[in-house]
């Protein structure tokens, strides 16, 4: 709805429908794949077949889509640190598939044997606990060795019990996936319940219990007595089709018609979420109605005689939140050629004003501007002070700050391709990414101000004698 709502508003404002061959010429059609973990599969250890969902959790590619043998070798709690290594002289594993305990080795005493702080001195990640934490902890040193799956045994029925929960971002979450490129590698992953975590090592309970007090004994990891079972898995990877769309608008220029700006918002948001509509007037409603906005002034100064020299593709992107899908398939796709493409303007979330700003005047966060090109950073910083200057926030442009905005909105898949990027957001606030981002919040004067700004600074990247000059990479 949103798609056919915007490109019936580039229609009327005169824009040109760029997209040959679509049945709709304002409308990008692609092709891409719902990818989930089809109920049917299942690891048969001996002539016990355990239960997907049941037995254990997976999150699986097409490595397994095939029943396949495996024969997993045991690395004890698959922690890797200065202080405790089960992987230092693993030896090679590449390709292998790897069975650990998803608990943490104690010491004679019951107290852990890792110390309380890591290295850098911040308290380490509870290795013992059923979380994504603790799997991301060992996931850091398991990653170089390159292996084909990974196993966690939960240590106990009740820990095992919390799996769905602890896991629910990840687990039983559908992929998207382009239809046209192979499947994503990803990880073969399998937290499995105490009684298959003994079935895969070919032992009992207490034949874990054993290997645990001989690490206690120890205080160090210990050669384990394990012989692990062969094991049948067949992970089923289920595809549902669907298609998608960008929304493309074209302005043709006069001298400099054959080089192009983008002006580029992203028209998604999250959808439905337990019978709650997520409608994101903020993120990025307020990109998308600014992008309209922009094109409607563009137009309007084309009937009067100032056409934009450059041309310009005004582009409301579908699929941002899902990992920038509507611009990677623009800019692998790209409808007019990116060597001719000057600069994208970006915009998400310019609507809002954050608890940094509150009280203290107009501003807006201006981010990758001066990684590519120092021209487009002059140019943008040139034009706020020649037309009502706001505050120019760079907290986003650091390359240390946390929040990492500059990798996190469409502009990003332009600058990959070397294209200058500025992108501008008003930033994070409590409504961000909940149901509560609604247009009753927007700050409207505050957002005006920005979009004039955003409006000036495109107009003169249309109409200047030179394109912006790609002179540095910055990170
Ligand atoms: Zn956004």
């Amino acid at each position: 709805m949103a798609a056919d709502y915007i490109s019936k508003r580039f229609a009327a404002l005169g824009l040109t429908g760029p997209v040959k061959g679509s049945d709709n010429p304002y409308i990008q059609h692609f092709q891409m794949d719902r990818v989930s973990t089809d109920a049917a599969t299942s690891v048969k250890i001996g002539s016990k077949t355990f239960v997907f969902n049941k037995d254990f959790y997976a999150l699986v590619d097409g490595t397994f889509a095939a029943p396949t043998e495996v024969q997993p070798v045991f690395i004890g709690y698959g922690i890797g640190t200065d202080a405790y290594s089960d992987v230092a002289n693993a030896g090679d594993l590449k390709g292998k598939d790897l069975v650990m305990l998803m608990g943490e080795p104690k010491g004679k005493d019951g107290k852990p044997l890792l110390p309380a702080n890591g290295p850098d001195g911040k308290p380490r990640p509870a290795y013992g606990e059923p979380t994504i934490q603790s799997l991301m902890a060992r996931s850091g040193a398991l990653r170089p060795l390159m292996a084909r799956s990974t196993f966690y045994v939960v240590p106990t029925d009740a820990a095992f019990a919390q799996i769905p929960a602890n896991f629910k971002a990840v687990l039983g979450r559908e992929q998207l996936a382009f239809a046209d490129t192979p499947p994503r590698r990803g990880q073969n992953l399998f937290i499995v319940s105490p009684e298959m975590g003994a079935a895969l090592l070919g032992t009992k309970a207490s034949g874990l219990a054993k290997y645990e007090k001989a690490v206690a004994q120890a205080g160090k990891p210990v050669a384990s007595p394990f012989k692990p079972a062969t094991a049948t898995v067949q992970a089923v990877q289920k595809k549902e089709p669907f298609t998608t769309e960008n929304v493309l608008g074209y302005l043709e220029g006069t001298d400099k018609k054959d080089e192009l700006l983008v002006m580029s918002a992203h028209y998604d948001h999250l959808g439905v979420k337990d019978g709650k509509v997520f409608n994101g007037a903020d993120d990025d409603g307020s990109g998308t109605v600014s992008v309209l906005a922009f094109a409607d002034a563009f137009v309007q100064a084309k009937k009067d005689g100032h056409g934009p020299r450059r041309s310009i593709l005004f582009l409301a992107n579908t699929g941002e939140e899902e990992g920038l899908l509507g611009s990677q398939y623009y800019t692998d796709h790209p409808v007019f050629p990116l060597e001719s493409t000057v600069a994208d303007v970006n915009i998400d979330m310019v609507g809002r004003v954050d608890p940094e700003h509150e009280g203290k005047g107009d501003y807006v966060y201006v981010v990758g501007a001066d990684k590519l090109s120092s021209e487009l950073n002059a140019v943008s910083e040139a034009t706020n002070q020649k037309y009502n200057p706001i505050a120019l926030d760079y907290k986003y442009n650091d390359p240390n700050d946390p929040e990492h905005i500059y990798y996190r909105s469409d502009h990003y898949n332009f600058a990959k391709h070397k294209i200058p990027v500025a992108f501008y957001t008003s930033g994070l606030h409590a409504d961000y990414h909940k149901e509560t981002d609604e247009v009753d919040k927007i700050a409207f004067p505050a957002m005006a101000r920005r979009d004039q700004l955003i409006f000036h600074t495109a107009w003169e990247l249309a109409n200047r004698d030179n394109r912006p000059v790609v002179d540095s990479n910055k990170p």
